[in-house]
This record gives structure tokens, C-alpha cells and sequence, in this order.
């Protein structure tokens, strides 16, 4: 084995050490490319901080918490110093730097966050934007912004890192700067597609399909570790037990091709792994080492590993040809998850995987022909995708005109004048698309503008702080707050599991359900067992746990006063039918939390149609603009997910809770429909009653992006004021 040292100088980054640090000295821009695992993200930044001690702070953005966490750890290790100290990442909500780091991991929305409150970026000496080429929003943006800061303090050494080949566009952006190209050492790779499957075909079955082919890749072909790329957590853990499946009922000696008894190389078992963006995945030790000797390794993940991680020993890929991917959807105005098809330079990337230090193969699961009709690239994240928070961060740094911002690709201009309009239903901009008070207050808040609002109206209208406060860190959270054993489980866990979701739930539904649950767990010490015991996600609420704190902190800074809501006494029956008996018990109120709520997701909110849990979506401008009755404009059917208190209710409880006529949702995720999540009942009075519609009223007439022509100049010529007064107070800090 070699030493971690040897490991570093066998990467293709290491002969070209010098070269990049006279290239960073020389350039105030630089792009640099080079192929997936050749050592970009680990060892550039560290040539800086080895060989250019004038350089004090480096800042290496990348696109996925994961891989902040994971590179800082592995750089620490390579540097020989513990993860914190030199080295440190830095992520939302997770803080894992010092006043010595001089090397920090982050994510790009962090350094976003961190070039609104200082537009110069004043702690860097460099910043590396690494994995380009994913194009996030975050990314993009901070490409705009970058440039400015470079006018303000053109010392700033700015990188560019990219693994794919079409960098040219991010070197014209940045005034046509070089671009340092490290020579990739990579390997033939054979590519077989599934010639008679069409890709739209595929959807429906990928999961399996590629399933068959690792199996057929174990089975029938010579030693060597198999990816295979799949789209989330779910498609990926199903994955992995049909595949665990299909080898225990395997024969070594019947069915496997080259299986020999004798011979060190063959292939005499296998082990599984998945991977996604979860550090329980991406913590397994053994995914990053090689597989010993005649034991392969298939590994089943996300796009994690198509450029972000570099899995040694791979040499077959399985590409499914699908992604998850975050989409805009028009009919709601919001962003969700959805699974499509991958353009050509991922399938590209993705078959590369296999031919890192050996020849390889890659099985792609469509046809060739489908293949030359995917798209060449990967549309930016920007161009599809609400633009909430990004449109507002920029209005919180005086870019007044978003429309014109430097964008390396403008966004969709539709798509920006519907953030604009969200952003004035919530209050976050004036008439004259000029940050408020409150747009500026929600802006603090690492969080999506609709829950800040909810956050900020809790404190100020509603008080009901405390509550809301609890409920808004669950739902910032990415995990279902209850777990549903799967169904091979069978029917007995089913039900206990239900029982249990049942017991805690509460009859207005999630967000309520959300405060009763957190309640329990802190009555229970926060107990592990007990979360087991009733079916709960200890993680959701652990991590809940971190995020609510750091949330009051916010508050407090902000000085939203953190107030309990009051206690109501409600009649309840309980015992079974017969013998019922009746008392009244004290609980929280659910109306004004549910309130604050609305506040911020008001136009979240579909009523039941006919059907017995089927919803239509309710579309507030379209509704005023026809004058017609609330219940009619249907646009699209909504479903209540399973995991929804008010979904079991439905079924349970049917006399009590069918009553229901509106409910407001916090986001729609698409299976083969679209399915309301964080759902939970309301009355049409409040809607009415709130100052939302007085608000839908008002956008006919506003000119949000600023084209109130004498107040924008007179705002230019106050910014541009201020850039040379902060040009000049850094100059003067400098010398
Ligand atoms: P690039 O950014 O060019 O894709 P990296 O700097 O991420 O390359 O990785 C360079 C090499 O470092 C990888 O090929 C791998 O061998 C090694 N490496 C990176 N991360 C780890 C890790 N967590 N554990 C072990 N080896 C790692
Ligand atoms: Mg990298």
C-alpha cells in the first residue's frame, strides 16, 4: 500500500504543482480542467496553502454538502491535521472551522451568502469555484458576483474548476482568461447500449432493467468493481436488496462465467453498497477502497459519483440514462424533484467512470439512437428552477434591476418575473421591486423565503414564535419525519406502524403533527428507543434539534420575540363505542400557528374536489383575475401523501374528517402524480381574511424589477457610492 504522501504524487495534478501556482501568481482568473479523480479539489488548494504562504485564506466552494464534508476530511487527513484547524467545511447549519483555518470547504451557497453580507469578500485571498461544470443556481450566481468583487478588490485570485471539456464559456465570462488543462491518464472504455429500448420506454422499468444488467455484469464478465448510476435514495435501496436477492439464490460454480476455483482473479463473491448524498453512505469506508482480491464491489448511486467522488476499482458502469433533478413546475410555481432523462456530456462522464486506471465498459440501458437524440448539455440549474431565494439575495445586495444582472446564461425571463411576483406576495419587495424591512429580515434566514415569512409573521402577528420556530426546523429538514416499514415487512408492522403515526397525529394535520411529535420526543428525553419504538425519524428530529437553535439565534439577532402560543381547552371522546366518555383536555391552539402559516404559503393551497382524497390546485391570480367562485378553478389534481396525517384521517376516521373543504400545502413532489406534502387544514376566512389577496391585487400595477426609472438612478448612484467607498476602505486596510 502506498503512503498517503505517494498516494498525493501519483496524482496527474502533481507534475503540473508549479506551473499552477506561477499560473495563479500571474492571473487574476483562471479556469482550470481536468478529469474526474485527477486532483482538483484536494490537492490544488492545497499546493496554495503549502507553497504560497502569502495567500491567507482560501475558499473552495462546491456544489453538494457531501463532498465539502468528505474532501475536508480527506484534505485534513492528507495535510496531517485535524478536520477544524487548517482545514475546515462549512455548510448550512454546520460549522466545522476555526479562527485558524486557512483552507475552508463550503458549499457554493455559503460563499452566496457570505458575498451578501460582504460584497468584497474580504477573509480570501482565493476562491475556487470547483465542479463547475454542475452549474448550479448557487454557482451562476456567484459567477456574477465574483466579477463585481474582482472590480472592487482585483488582488482577489479567482479559479475556476471544471471536470468536462466545454469550458470556453466560463473563460469568456472572465474577461477570456487562460485556461490550465491537466492532461487526464484515462483508458479506453467500450460502450454497449441496450439497442432495442427507447429511453421514454425505459422510465418505467430502469430500476430493474439495471438490476438485470449488474447481475449479467457479475455474472458474465472478468474481474472489476461495477457503479451503477440510479436517481435517489428509494430507486437506489430497492436496487441493492433486488440485486442482494438475485446473488444469494446464485452458484458460483454453475453460474458464473469465468468462476475458477483456482485462480486468485476470478470472481467468488460480491459486496453492496449504495450511495447518495447521506453521510451514512458516503461514510462507508469500504465504498472508497478496492475490492479484495476475488470479491467485486457494485456500487449503486446517485450522481454523487458521477463527478463529485471518485470510487477506485470501477470498471463497468451501468447507466440508467435518468437523473433527479431539480425542476420548475409552471403549474404550481414551484420547484420540485424530478426524474429525467441526462444530456449527452453526462452520459459521457458517467461511461468515463469505468476507464480511470484500466479499460473499461460501459452498459448504458437505452438505445444509441435515443442517446443522439439527448440533449448535448445539461440546462443550468438556473434555467430551471423558482428563483426565490436567488432573486432575493440579489435585491438584499441593492441589484435592483435583476433582469440585467451578469449572468453567464440569463435565466428564463418569465421565470424571473415570477419570482419577482412571489417575492411581492410575500412582502419581500415594494412596489418598485426594492428590498423591504421584511424582505431584508427574511433574507437572513437560511431558508426558503415562504418559510422565513412564516418565521418572521409567527414572532410578529401571531405569537406564536415557539411553536412555529419548532415546526419550520422539521420541515427545513430533507427527511419524512415518520418512518413506514417497508412492505416486505409485512402486514403486522404495517399496522403497529400506523397505530403509532395514528396516536401522535393531530386531527388539523402535519404541522400540528410536527409539534406533537417534537413534544413526545422531548417528553421522552429525546430517547432513541422511543423513537424506534413509535416509528419516528430520530434523525429528522435530531437534526431539527440543531437547526431550531441556530434559527433562534437568527431571531434573536433580528429581535423577533420568541413567544409560546396560547393553551385552549377542547372536549375529546375517548374509548370505544360504547362507554364513551368525554373530557376536556388542555392543547395547543392550532389556528394561529396554522395563521403564520398562510402568511407565507398562501398561494399553496387546493381544495377537495370530488373524489375522496383528490385535491385541485387553487391558482389565486387566475381565481381573481376570472371573478369566479373559489371552488371552480381546477388546474391541477393534488393527492395527499400517504405519510400525511390528514391522510390517514381519510381513511380512519371518515365521518369526522371528510368535512374537510381547503388545505395548504408546503411542497407537491411527482411519482406518477402530483402529491402534497406538509399538509394540513384551513378555512377559506383565513385566506380571505389575510393581507395576501389585498397584496394579488396590487401586482397588476408594481414595477418589480425596478423600472421606476428616477428611483433606480438615484439607487445606482447611491451603489455605486458605496462600491468605491468600500474599494477605497479596502485599499486603505491593505496597505
Ligand atoms: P478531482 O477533483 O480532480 O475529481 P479529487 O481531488 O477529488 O479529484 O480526488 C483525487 C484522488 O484522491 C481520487 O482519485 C482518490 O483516489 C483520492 N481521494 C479523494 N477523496 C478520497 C477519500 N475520501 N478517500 C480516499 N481517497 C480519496
Ligand atoms: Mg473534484
Amino acid at each position: 500500500m502506498p503512503s498517503i504522501d505517494q498516494e498525493r504524487r501519483l496524482l496527474p495534478t502533481y507534475e503540473y504543482k508549479q506551473d499552477l501556482i506561477d499560473a495563479i501568481r500571474e492571473h487574476s482568473f483562471l479556469v482550470v480542467i481536468g478529469e474526474t479523480g485527477s486532483g482538483k479539489t484536494t490537492q490544488i488548494p492545497q499546493y496554495i496553502l503549502e507553497e504560497m504562504p502569502e495567500m491567507k485564506k482560501i475558499g473552495v466552494t462546491q456544489p453538494r454538502r457531501i463532498a465539502a464534508i468528505t474532501v475536508s476530511k480527506r484534505v485534513s487527513e492528507e495535510h496531517g491535521t485535524p478536520l477544524g484547524k487548517d482545514i475546515g467545511y462549512m455548510i448550512r447549519f454546520d460549522d466545522h472551522t476555526s479562527s485558524s483555518t486557512r483552507l475552508k470547504y463550503m458549499t457554493d451557497g455559503i460563499l452566496l451568502r457570505e458575498a451578501v453580507q460582504d460584497p468584497t469578500l474580504s477573509q480570501y485571498s482565493v476562491v475556487i469555484v470547483d465542479e463547475a461544470h454542475e452549474r448550479t443556481l448557487e454557482t451562476d450566481v456567484l459567477f456574477g458576483l465574483l466579477k463585481k468583487t474582482h472590480r472592487l478588490r482585483p488582488e482577489l485570485k479567482i479559479l475556476v474548476m471544471s471536470a468536462t471539456l466545454d469550458v470556453e464559456k466560463f473563460s469568456d465570462f472572465f474577461d477570456e482568461c487562460p485556461i490550465f488543462e491537466i492532461p487526464g491518464r484515462t483508458f479506453p472504455v467500450q460502450i454497449i447500449h441496450h439497442q432495442s429500448m427507447k429511453i421514454n420506454a425505459l422510465k418505467s422499468n430502469f430500476v430493474s432493467t439495471a438490476v438485470e444488467t449488474a447481475f449479467y455484469i457479475h455474472t458474465k464478465e472478468k474481474a472489476g468493481d461495477v457503479l451503477v448510476f440510479l436517481t435517489g435514495q428509494a430507486d437506489i435501496d430497492r436496487a441493492c436488496q433486488e440485486f442482494k436477492d438475485k446473488c444469494s439464490e446464485l452458484d458460483y460454480t454453475r453460474d458464473v462465467k469465468y468462476y475458477d476455483v483456482d485462480d486468485e482473479e476470478q470472481v467468488k463473491d460480491v459486496s453492496v453498497y449504495p450511495l447518495y448524498a447521506s453521510l451514512e453512505t458516503m461514510e462507508q469506508r469500504a465504498v472508497f477502497e478496492l475490492s479484495r482480491r476475488g470479491s467485486r464491489k457494485v456500487v449503486f448511486s446517485t450522481n454523487v459519483a458521477q463527478t463529485s467522488v471518485t470510487i477506485p476499482g470501477i470498471k463497468y458502469v451501468v447507466d440508467s440514462g435518468f437523473v433527479k433533478e431539480k425542476s420548475y413546475d409552471p403549474n404550481t410555481g414551484m420547484d420540485a424533484l424530478l426524474v429525467t432523462s441526462i444530456s449527452k456530456a453526462a452520459a459521457t462522464q458517467r461511461a468515463g467512470r469505468a476507464g480511470r486506471t484500466a479499460p473499461g465498459k460501459a452498459y448504458r440501458l437505452y438505445s444509441s439512437e435515443s442517446f443522439e437524440h439527448l440533449p448535448d448539455d445539461t440546462i443550468p440549474e438556473i434555467q430551471r428552477s423558482s428563483l426565490l431565494s436567488t432573486v432575493l439575495a440579489l435585491k438584499r445586495m441593492n441589484i435592483v434591476d435583476v433582469l440585467n444582472f451578469e449572468f453567464i446564461d440569463k435565466p428564463d425571463e418569465t421565470l424571473v418575473m415570477k419570482a419577482l411576483s412571489q417575492l411581492f406576495l410575500l412582502g419581500a419587495i415594494d412596489h418598485h421591486g426594492v428590498i423591504t424591512e421584511l424582505g431584508k429580515q427574511m433574507s437572513q434566514f437560511p431558508l426558503s423565503p415562504y418559510l422565513s415569512r412564516v418565521i418572521i409573521s409567527s414572532a410578529t402577528e401571531y405569537e406564536c414564535s415557539e411553536e412555529v420556530l419548532t415546526i419550520a426546523s422539521v420541515l427545513a429538514g430533507d427527511n419524512d419525519l415518520f418512518r413506514a416499514p417497508s412492505p416486505r415487512q409485512g402486514e403486522d408492522l404495517i399496522a403497529e406502524a400506523e397505530k403509532c403515526k395514528l396516536k401522535l397525529a393531530h386531527h388539523s394535520g402535519d404541522h400540528m403533527t410536527i409539534l406533537n411529535v417534537w413534544n413526545e420526543w422531548r417528553r421522552n428525553d429525546e430517547s432513541r428507543r422511543w423513537c424506534r419504538d413509535n416509528w419516528v425519524n430520530q434523525k429528522a428530529l435530531a437534526n431539527a434539534k440543531s437547526v431550531r437553535s441556530q434559527l433562534i439565534d437568527i431571531a434573536n439577532q433580528l429581535k423577533l420575540p420568541l413567544v409560546r402560543t396560547r393553551r385552549i381547552e377542547v372536549e375529546r371522546t375517548s374509548g370505544k363505542k360504547e362507554g364513551r366518555s368525554k373530557e376536556v383536555v388542555r392543547e395547543v391552539d392550532a389556528v394561529p400557528v396554522l395563521k403564520s402559516f398562510l402568511t407565507g404559503y398562501y398561494t399553496n393551497i387546493a381544495n377537495k374536489a370530488s373524489g375522496r382524497s383528490v385535491f385541485s390546485h387553487y391558482a389565486p391570480d387566475q381565481h381573481l383575475a376570472e371573478k369566479s367562485s373559489h371552488t371552480s378553478s381546477a388546474l391541477v389534481a393534488l393527492y395527499l401523501h400517504p405519510l400525511c396525517a390528514l391522510s390517514d384521517m381519510f381513511d380512519r376516521n371518515k365521518t369526522r374528517y371528510s368535512q374537510i373543504e381547503w388545505v395548504m400545502y408546503m411542497h407537491v413532489t411527482y411519482t406518477n402524480r402530483a402529491v402534497m406534502k406538509g399538509v394540513s387544514k384551513i378555512l377559506w376566512d383565513w385566506v380571505r381574511s389575510g393581507k395576501g389577496h389585498e397584496r394579488i391585487r396590487q401586482l397588476a400595477t408594481a414595477h418589480l424589477n425596478g423600472v421606476d426609472k428616477k428611483k433606480l438612478n438615484k439607487k445606482r448612484k447611491q451603489l455605486l457610492d458605496d462600491s468605491s467607498a468600500q474599494a477605497s476602505s479596502v485599499e486603505s486596510s491593505d496597505t
